[in-house]
């Protein structure tokens, strides 16, 4: 990724919106209402993986009606760019013991499946009661590993996106619509 120089480079590399925030939001109550039903009453534990999910995290858990707790995961695949390193890395671990708790994962996007692959194996580790993975996005196209997600609000084509929590070179999180990102 080339240094952004200014505002103006910043915003040219906004490329298109591909969800608004309206369709977000549409999508995150509907999500909401299908986890409710699923735990029907029963508490869980939402582990969200950061950086990218935080803002995915932050709706959600405002989006369900059954009584959760939040915990935070660090897991870092991309570095300073728009390609993979293919190496997963736990920077930062669950601050507690998951079994006994109904564990759900809010992820930001699966692209290779390598990380929620990982995450998703040493977790069932930690006896959980039960492990459900909800990703914002999913690009099935870009699949190196089996791995299917429980939930998946959007299917999107191979793109590099940016926006909603999902950044290019730590910056564009704080968009609140999901954009395809490019430097031309
Ligand atoms: P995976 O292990 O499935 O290849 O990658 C998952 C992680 O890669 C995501 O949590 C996210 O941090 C990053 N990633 C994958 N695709 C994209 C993308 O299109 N945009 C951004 N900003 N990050 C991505």
């Amino acid at each position: 990724m080339k240094a952004i120089s200014s505002i103006e480079d910043f915003n040219s590399r906004i490329k298109k919106i591909i969800i608004t925030k309206e369709e977000i939001d549409e999508a995150i109550k509907k999500a909401g209402k299908e986890i409710d039903k699923l735990y029907d009453g029963r508490p869980i534990l939402l582990v969200s993986i950061l950086k990218g999910a935080f803002v995915f995290m932050a709706d959600i858990c405002r989006a369900v009606s059954v009584p959760c707790e939040i915990g935070f995961m660090c897991a870092k695949s991309y570095y300073e760019g728009t390609q993979s390193s293919g190496v997963v890395q736990i920077t930062m671990d669950l601050d507690r013991d998951i079994s006994g708790y109904h564990v759900v994962i809010i992820e930001d996007i699966v692209d290779t499946g390598r990380t929620l692959n990982d995450i998703v194996q040493l977790l069932k580790g930690r006896n959980p009661i039960s492990l459900h993975v909800i990703t914002l996005l999913d690009k099935p196209s870009r699949r190196l590993v089996d791995f299917t997600p429980d939930m998946s609000l959007f299917t999107i084509p191979d793109l590099f996106v940016i926006g909603y929590g999902l950044d290019c070179g730590e910056y564009y999180r704080s968009l609140p619509y999901i954009a395809e990102y490019s430097e031309e």
